[in-house]
């Protein structure tokens, strides 16, 4: 469960987020989209904490995670662009992170082999990134996350440098890797067919400002204002 509470966020004068109250249920997830610049990433690096919120509180199961050091909190952020590291394989690059933070090998191996099957990259544990489709180095970072098995998932435009048809594809498998992992998730996307297939709820942001956050259905059939009404009926 994820609330936030009147969250802000300003650089200086620039209010980029004048403040924003959510409701994310367990096992909830929730489809963020905005125009360019409306503070979709703003809002996902202030809940990973890889940006200070300037008011307002996150909260996630009844404890209060704003300012926490990002370390620390349990979630996971997925982004656009992957920096896998490139001399390193498939599930070298999955178990790193929990070697660093020196969890037993065989523990490791367990959790490494249990992503790899999830995500479909079986026979390609031992390639390396430079050996690997976009769509596969793009799952290797989703592997690279769920080894971590977080609550809380943060998708920052995760499947905008794949083509159509493997974006239609890999949409899929996320949803279905949230619901196995019983996870709960904001996913940010341009795209409304992503929007309108994978979400549970759709939180439409406009310049900083949650204009309506509803079912694919309620906002498609009662958008409360014009903005609604014409962004999921045409493309940007
Ligand atoms: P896009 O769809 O293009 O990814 P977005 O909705 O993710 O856009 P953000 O990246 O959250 O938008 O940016 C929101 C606003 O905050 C923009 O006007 C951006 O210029 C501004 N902004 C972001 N980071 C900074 C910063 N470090 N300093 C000043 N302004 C910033
Ligand atoms: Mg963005």
């Amino acid at each position: 469960k994820l609330e936030l509470q009147n969250v802000k966020k300003s650089y200086g004068k620039l209010d980029v987020i004048p403040g924003i109250s959510l409701d994310i249920k367990s096992g909830e997830f929730v489809v963020l989209v905005g125009p360019s610049g409306s503070g979709k990433s703003t809002l996902l690096r202030m809940i990973a904490g890889l940006e200070e919120t300037t008011g307002g509180k996150i909260i996630v199961d009844d404890e209060d995670i704003t300012g926490q050091d990002p370390a620390l909190r349990d979630l996971a952020m997925v982004f656009q662009t992957y920096a896998l590291y490139p001399h390193m394989t498939v599930e070298q690059n999955m178990g790193f992170a929990l070697k660093m933070r020196g969890m037993d090998p065989e523990e490791i191996a367990h959790r490494v082999a249990d992503s790899v099957e999830m995500l479909g990259l079986k026979g390609l544990e031992k390639r390396k990134p430079g050996q690997l489709s976009g769509g596969q180095r793009q799952r290797v970072a989703m592997g690279r996350c769920v080894v971590r098995n977080p609550k809380l998932f943060l998708f920052d435009e995760p499947l905008s440098n794949l083509d159509a048809k493997l974006r239609a594809q890999t949409r899929l498998e996320v949803r279905r890797l949230h619901d196995r992992l019983k996870a709960t998730s904001i996913f940010v996307t341009h795209d409304q067919v992503e929007a309108m297939t994978m979400a549970d709820r759709i939180a439409l942001l406009k310049d900083g400002h949650l204009q309506q956050i509803g079912t694919p259905q309620e906002l498609y059939l009662t958008p409360h204002n014009v903005f609604v009404a014409t962004f999921l009926g045409t493309p940007e």
